[in-house]
């Protein structure tokens, strides 16, 4: 619990899914914690199929169950990817199945506004001091602790001040971290179908010959939801597509393996953008999911990463041990040195694949679809290459 009147242990800027996830953990940790986002956070009525969807992966899932959330997810609307089949630009496979690696799933596939309802009545019942509608205006420091202002003129007092406030985060700048996301030139432009056959489970992915990404995902039922990594003029012609012409496109850039699609959403697009910082900690200060890196979502892994930090920072400070003051600089660089290694790993896979895949060069495509058939004939490599998108 806070150790002075007025002054919490954490407050945490941002309450998208990583900062509601961090909250709770926290907070069931016994910290005193404070979440502040600019958002009304209501829970959204759940009706149709959200175009917003996540590929949480076993380890992710994991720690949503231990924090009570990942049980509140209505089961129905939750998918198993079971199987994954990867396409090169010039025909070479490579296949991922849970049944060979010991799984259960690859990952499930949860829409954003379930995750999000789960999330946030679980930061409530761990007694998380939610404050909805609030805008950052001031950040400041003293030795002992942070104090974020907004434009309201309330103000919250933790001895630690965590930035979960997405990809353009003002806390980064704020705390005179300067480094800027790199665009990637393209959009994911997501969209659900209905389709003819059905998917048994199974994801499909295709690398093309544009540079750009699309996924099939599997949602329960004969539906799939797709995210289209495309170069940023094919992102905008498929938005302005009719319905109609966007699935045919869709099912025929796929081969039209699940049949026949039909739209049940209208298609929306999202900036793909690349973040990497020289760190994510400083002075009472620390930055957790797409504020401290971003990541290609062709491996579906960014809010999986940032889980990871808020999984790790909660391991940490509830592990302090004599030490009570949760802003201590000796937990901070913990923390960094905890998440440093696999936030490395995942940018530099992803950002490897997108820069790969997105290269014209004839010699540079035969070794890449090389390299896939290489390594979906050596079970090692593969078993290799999927632990860190399965944990
Ligand atoms: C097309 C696409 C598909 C993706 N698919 C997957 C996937 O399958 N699996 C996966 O793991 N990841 C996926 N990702 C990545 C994932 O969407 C992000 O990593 C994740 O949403 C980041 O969550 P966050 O909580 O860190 O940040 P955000 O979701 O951006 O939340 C930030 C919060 O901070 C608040 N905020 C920001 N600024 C202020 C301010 N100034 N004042 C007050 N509040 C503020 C915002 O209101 C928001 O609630 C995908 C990304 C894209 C673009």
């Amino acid at each position: 619990m806070s150790d002075r009147a007025g002054v919490g242990d954490v407050v945490i800027a941002g309450a998208g899914l990583v900062g509601l996830a961090l909250a709770t953990a926290l907070a069931r940790a016994g910290l005193a914690v404070t979440l502040v986002d600019r958002a009304p956070l209501a829970a959204a009525q759940i009706d149709g199929w959200d175009v917003r969807i996540y590929a949480i992966s076993p380890g992710s899932a994991s720690f949503l169950q231990a924090i009570g959330a990942w049980q509140g997810l209505p089961c129905e609307r939750i998918a198993a990817i079971e199987s994954m089949r990867v396409e090169g630009d010039a025909g070479a496979t490579l296949s991922f199945s849970a049944y060979e690696l010991g799984e259960r799933a690859l990952a499930w596939i949860v829409e954003e506004r379930a995750l999000r309802a789960a999330l946030l009545l679980q930061a409530h019942t761990a007694g998380v001091d939610v404050v909805a509608s609030g805008r950052f205006s001031k950040l400041a420091w003293s030795a002992g602790e942070g104090t974020l202002s907004l434009e309201d003129g309330r103000s919250y007092s933790g001895r630690l001040v965590v930035g979960a406030d997405g990809i353009h985060s003002w806390v980064r700048k704020a705390a005179g971290i300067l480094t800027e996301p790199r665009d990637y030139g393209q959009q994911g432009v997501v969209a659900n179908f209905e389709c003819e056959r059905a998917h048994h489970g199974c994801a499909r992915q295709w690398f093309r010959a544009d540079g750009g990404v699309l996924a099939w995902l599997p949602l329960p039922g004969r539906r799939i939801s797709i995210v289209w990594s495309a170069p940023d003029a094919l992102a905008r012609e498929l938005l302005a597509l009719p319905a109609a012409e966007l699935s045919a496109r869709v099912a025929a850039e796929g081969d039209s393996a699940l049949g026949a699609l039909t739209p049940l959403t209208p298609a929306a697009a999202f900036p793909l953008r690349s973040l990497r910082l020289p760190t994510s900690v400083a002075h009472r200060m620390a930055l957790v999911g797409d504020a401290a890196h971003g990541v290609h979502p062709l491996a579906g892994q960014g809010v999986n990463l940032g889980f990871g930090d808020a999984q790790a920072m909660a391991m940490v400070l509830a592990e302090r041990g004599p030490v009570s003051d949760a802003g201590a600089p000796i937990l901070l660089e913990r923390f960094a040195r905890r998440r440093a290694e696999p936030v490395l790993a995942m940018h530099t896979l992803t950002d490897g694949l997108a820069r790969m895949f997105g290269a014209r060069t004839p010699w540079l495509r035969k070794l890449r679809n090389a390299g896939l058939s290489a390594v979906d004939s050596v079970p090692i490599i593969k078993r290799a290459l999927a632990q860190p998108a399965l944990r």
